[in-house]
């Protein structure tokens, strides 16, 4: 599966609520082949989530700026590679370790516009992590 980079924090608060009906269902197929072992492919761009999203303008999100910016600080805070091949269990505990512990989420990405509830989900994880 094609990810981007802050897309790896989306899926791991997501709760069944997206953009769209076909937005969310194709996030619960991504997210199930992810869990079944498909690999992460890190890809700078548009990816299989993006695919399905009303907001996705021939590969370029309507909010391009906004979202480079997550992938970025995403990939600075847990050093990835784009072209790199990961995990997604692995990547889920990099994620609790390196940005959620370290109260980076809101530094990331605290002006999305669901922001609040992903940070009420991580805190939750973190509870029981
Ligand atoms: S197109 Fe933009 S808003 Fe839609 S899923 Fe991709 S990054 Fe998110």
């Amino acid at each position: 599966m094609q990810i981007r980079p802050h897309h790896l924090l989306c899926m791991g608060s997501f709760v069944g609520k997206g953009y769209s009906d076909e937005f969310t269902e194709n996030m619960c197929r991504v997210i199930t082949a992810l869990e079944n072992g498909e690999n992460i492919i890190l890809v700078n761009g548009a990816d299989d989530i993006c695919r399905a999203c009303p907001f996705n303008n021939n590969g370029i999100c309507k909010d391009k700026e906004k979202v480079d910016r997550y992938d970025k600080a995403v990939m600075d805070a847990l050093s990835l590679e784009y072209g790199g091949l990961y995990a997604y269990g692995d990547i889920g505990n990099e994620v609790i370790n390196k940005i959620c512990r370290k109260d980076k989420l809101s530094v990331i990405c605290g002006d999305c516009e669901w922001s609040e509830l992903c940070g009420r989900i991580y805190q939750n994880k973190l509870q029981k992590f």
